[in-house]
């Protein structure tokens, strides 16, 4: 992919802007996690100065921007984590241009849309050009909404491919034609599919797991995974014509009270009978887990990774029990 055309994102930012730019968008987290060098990232982050109780995330930012050579990144300077302030000023003492990025805490629509418009001035596009760029991105995403309800309504898709195609929604791959391909072949693969016998219904809340076989131990362990929660809010699943209202809608950056009723609708609509909090080591979404508890009425296990990697026995043997007891109250909820 061309050098200059690659503009590294932090997390979710209007992509219609930089789509419309004929830029390609890069995800950091995405390419980080999806790389076989993703310990070299944290590695080479480790080695310039970064502290072994940073994010490994915001390490694994640092090593891919570096070793892939992004010349530009978008970061959200509001709204998603303040470790990116340090983050971005290191970068750009390595000569990175950065475009920092605002969601207002309080979600005042009017300084949404000075931050969209100052984005537009920056890329130099014209509001027809994103719209332009809108239509054909809610194309994508209403297909990605599909494979989503294909998800929790018919049971043929799975809890990971769940989670790859909707937390692919932030940059589209870095090619938003290519991707909806993938998206059209997924989605005639899986007519043909039946689905499995029941399992135990899991939702999983919280940024995407660092480990690297979460899914795959749940569903090994009778669970199924029917809602990825922040993953899901990236396909942006509203409907509306205008930029402005559509991250105004999107929870993430905003306070936790968006996200909660949020959450709570889907474990309603989904029959969700349980919830996985995964929180990253030495983030402060830790502290979230507080009020998740208080306001969320069906049982919840906060599981902890740090880096990369299989999940770990005491993790493997926690979610086990999880898993076990939600079983258990199942079955004596039938038999009651
Ligand atoms: S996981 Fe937490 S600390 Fe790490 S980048 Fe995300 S918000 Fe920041």
């Amino acid at each position: 992919m061309g050098g200059e055309k690659r503009v590294g994102l932090t997390t979710t930012i209007p992509v219609e802007i930089l789509f419309a730019a004929e830029k390609v968008p890069a995800d950091l987290n995405n390419i980080f996690i999806n790389s076989l060098e993703r310990n070299m990232f944290l590695a080479k982050a480790e080695a310039v100065g970064f502290p072994r109780n940073t994010c490994g995330w915001i390490k694994g930012i640092y090593g891919v921007t570096v070793e892939e050579g992004i010349g530009e990144v978008v970061a959200v300077t509001q709204g998603d984590c303040s470790n990116t302030h340090a983050l971005m000023e290191v970068l750009q003492t390595e000569g990175v241009r950065i475009f920092p990025f605002a969601y207002p805490y309080d979600q005042d629509r009017n300084l949404l849309g000075l931050q969209i418009e100052k984005m537009m001035g920056h890329f130099g596009v014209t509001p027809a050009q994103v719209r332009e760029a809108k239509e054909i991105l809610d194309r994508v995403r209403t297909k990605v909404q599909e494979i989503d309800r294909l998800t929790w309504q018919e049971g043929v898709v799975t809890g990971f491919e769940n989670h790859y195609f909707l937390v692919s929604t932030s940059d589209m791959n870095g090619d938003w034609r290519k991707f909806e391909e993938e998206v059209d072949r997924f989605l005639s693969e899986v007519k043909g599919r039946r689905p499995p016998s029941d399992g135990i219904r899991l939702g999983y809340l919280g940024v995407p797991p660092i480990f690297t076989d979460l899914y795959e131990c749940l569903e090994g362990l009778g669970g199924r995974v029917v809602f990825n929660e922040v993953q899901r809010q990236f396909s942006m699943p509203f409907s509306t014509n205008d930029i402005v209202e559509q991250y105004l809608l999107y929870t993430y950056p905003y306070s936790i009270f968006a996200r909660l009723e949020d959450i709570k609708r889907e474990v309603r609509r989904r029959e969700i009978e349980g919830l996985i909090h995964y929180v990253q080591a030495f983030c402060f979404r830790q502290i979230e887990d507080i009020i998740l508890r208080r306001e969320i009425n069906v049982p919840i296990l906060s599981i902890e990774g740090d880096r990369p990697s299989p999940i770990d026995a005491r993790t493997r043997l926690r979610l086990e029990s999880f898993v076990e007891m939600l079983r258990h109250r199942k079955q004596d909820w039938i038999y009651r």
